[in-house]
């Protein structure tokens, strides 16, 4: 395996962006690869903005913010990989889109190089299965906002070498994370735990129990947790909640415990997805 010197980053929105954030702050050059010019140019300037208020806000210096520009390159060219040593990829949660972006990157990367999916819920296993070295695949999972978030999920897919594991949880320390290894499991072990979390609170809406404010209102006040069940998909982005709700389901072949709500389902069809589309469950206009 090789020392991890430069990392590709594949799709910058919410997760990409967050994550090539966190690595230029913790010194890593990243190439953040998107698929069209705008879109990795807005996530670019977002990424610089984000740590100008880190300067402000006196949580990094203006030496490291500077270092940390310099260190951000984009592309929307794939072929820029060809000398990263670890690429993550955090594209949309589809498997057809990940195992696309796999077999190119086999073309592109060298043979010693590590790459894995930051997949919420899809599995590692069935990303790499038509790969010529599934050996060097892994799961690597940050939480959002993945510069905070300490905890990464480093998921060995069946055929993932125990190297590849070892040098992806010797990297997130290097990055200030909490690394867990998870076997290749619905949901791993943070998202299979989430499920009822959304999933009741879904119901007990629709139940006209309670309103989604007064729902995240309990949890925090009463629970202490940090957000409630409605913020929180408004945050992640209702569209790939659901789509992680319904892999979990799919991968635990229909357990109704983790039956999907159609409710959920309405909201991305109506294309209210959260913070990204400025309304979800709540509005976010102002
Ligand atoms: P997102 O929709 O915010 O961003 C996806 C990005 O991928 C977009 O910028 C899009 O332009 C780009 N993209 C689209 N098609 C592509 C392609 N063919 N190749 C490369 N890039 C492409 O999604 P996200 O919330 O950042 O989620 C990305 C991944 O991270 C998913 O697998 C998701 O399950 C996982 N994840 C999400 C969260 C979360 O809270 N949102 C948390 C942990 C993991």
């Amino acid at each position: 395996m090789q020392q991890i010197k430069t990392v590709g980053v594949i799709g910058s929105g919410t997760m990409g962006a967050g994550i090539a954030q966190l690595l230029v702050q913790n010194g890593y050059p990243v190439i953040l690869f998107d698929i069209d010019e705008t879109t990795v140019t807005r996530a670019k300037e977002a990424i610089e903005s984000k740590l100008d208020r880190l300067v402000v806000k006196e949580r990094i210096t203006h030496a490291t913010s500077e270092k940390a520009k310099k260190n951000l390159g984009i592309t929307t060219d794939m072929n820029s990989f060809a000398n990263c040593q670890l690429v993550i990829e955090a594209a949309p949660e589809r498997l057809e889109i990940k195992r696309s972006i796999f077999s190119q990157l086999e073309e592109i990367c060298s043979k010693d190089s590590i790459l894995t999916s930051n997949t919420s819920s899809l599995s590692i296993t069935e990303i790499s299965g038509q790969s010529a070295n599934p050996e060097r695949i892994a799961g690597l999972h940050f939480f959002n906002p993945a510069p905070i978030m300490p905890l990464v999920e480093v998921v060995k897919g069946l055929k993932t070498a125990s190297s590849t594991v070892e040098t992806l949880v010797q990297f997130a320390q290097t990055i200030n994370k909490n690394p867990v290894m998870c076997k290749d499991t619905p949901g791993f072990i943070v998202n299979r735990v989430a499920r009822p979390f959304y999933n009741e609170a879904l119901r007990i809406m629709n139940d006209k129990i309670a309103t989604p404010s007064q729902i995240d209102r309990i949890m925090k006040n009463a629970g202490n947790f940090k957000m409630g069940p409605f913020e929180l998909q408004d945050l992640i982005g209702i569209d790939i909640n659901f789509a992680t709700t319904k892999s979990v389901y799919e991968g635990f072949h229909g357990e109704s415990r983790f039956r999907p709500h159609y409710y959920q389902e309405r909201m991305v069809q109506s294309g209210s997805l959260g913070r990204k589309t400025k309304g979800g469950f709540f509005d976010y206009d102002n």
